[in-house]
């Protein structure tokens, strides 16, 4: 019997978590498993005691990650001592945070956008920091990750809504953000990129672990989710913005595309993917973000097919 409540109470605990962070749009979460003690604070919203977690007193570089899901929540710059026994932050990264009206009826509990985590709660009008916001997370709802360990890939392959769509799911990738490349213009709109006379071409910048995730390992995903033989542009997409082409920082990454395009061709494949050196990378219009995520929605010219 005792069993059965515990299952009923953590199945509408984990119902209700899911459904802050709207689970159900976001068809790739890669939990990590949780400890006893991370499961109470995570998932039944327990708070841990003050100044015991190790991030209280922390003051590395770098950037804070949900302890179950591995998404950015909070950069190291916006981290203060608020003298209060628990992580404070005046800031969080976009998007990646979600506000819910506490059941006691003034706090406001925040949780990961991305999986529902419990972090802590939210305070504003203290007057601690001229953004006037304390996020207080509880230490273990977090996990710290030096930023020099991540590394960013550009890639360009059709409609980046798809592209972005499918990098993002990927385990060892941190985030990707759609966008424009390989033009001179400064400051590009999508009116401008979609003339196909501008040299851009739209474009994402891919940032991710390389503890987790090699370049190779993700420069192969990008042959396997657009097609590498379209000459003209991807799908339906016509017109050189939308055209293959990945985006090297070094020699390094440019014989390892190399090497994998020599490979596609051995398997027959007239690849039309061609490789550039990296210009500046513009972010696109914020409507262009996350396109399908928060559509509901699945691409249309982009698909997974084996071809390695
Ligand atoms: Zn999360």
């Amino acid at each position: 019997m005792k069993k059965i409540l515990l299952y009923l109470l953590l199945s509408v605990t984990l119902i209700t978590a899911l459904d802050a962070a709207e689970f159900l749009k976001l068809p790739s979460l890669h939990l990590n498993k949780l400890n006893e003690q991370e499961t109470s604070v995570i998932l039944y919203k327990a708070t841990e005691k003050p100044f015991s977690g190790k991030y209280y007193k922390f003051n590395e570089e770098g950037v804070y990650l949900c302890k179950q899901c591995s998404a950015p929540l909070y950069r190291s710059k916006d981290k203060f001592d608020a003298h209060c026994g628990w992580p404070s932050f005046d800031d969080a990264i976009p998007g990646a945070i979600k506000r819910v009206q506490d059941a006691d009826g003034y706090r406001t509990e925040i949780v990961c956008a991305n999986c529902g985590a419990h972090l802590g709660h939210v305070f504003e009008g203290e007057g601690f920091t001229k953004k006037d916001t304390r996020y207080c997370v509880n230490s273990i709802s977090l996990q710290f990750q030096k930023e020099e360990k991540l590394k960013k890939a550009y890639f360009a392959g059709g409609c980046f809504w798809g592209v972005e769509y499918y990098l993002e799911k990927q385990k060892g990738v941190t985030s990707v953000v759609s966008g424009y490349m390989g033009g001179k213009k400064k400051n590009p709109t999508y009116q401008d990129v979609s003339k196909g006379d501008t040299g851009y071409l739209e474009a994402v910048q891919v940032t991710y672990d390389p503890g987790k995730i090699s370049y190779e390992a993700l420069a192969k995903l990008f042959f396997e989710i657009h097609d590498p033989t379209q000459k003209d542009g991807q799908g339906p997409d016509i017109g050189s913005q939308y055209k293959s082409v990945i985006f090297v920082a070094n020699k390094k990454e440019r014989k390892t595309i190399d090497k994998l395009i020599t490979v596609l061709q051995s398997k027959g494949y007239a690849i039309a993917t061609t490789v550039q050196k990296q210009t500046v990378f513009y972010k696109a219009e914020k409507y262009h973000q996350d396109y399908y995520q928060r559509k509901g929605k699945t691409p249309y010219c982009h698909g997974y097919v084996k071809r390695f």
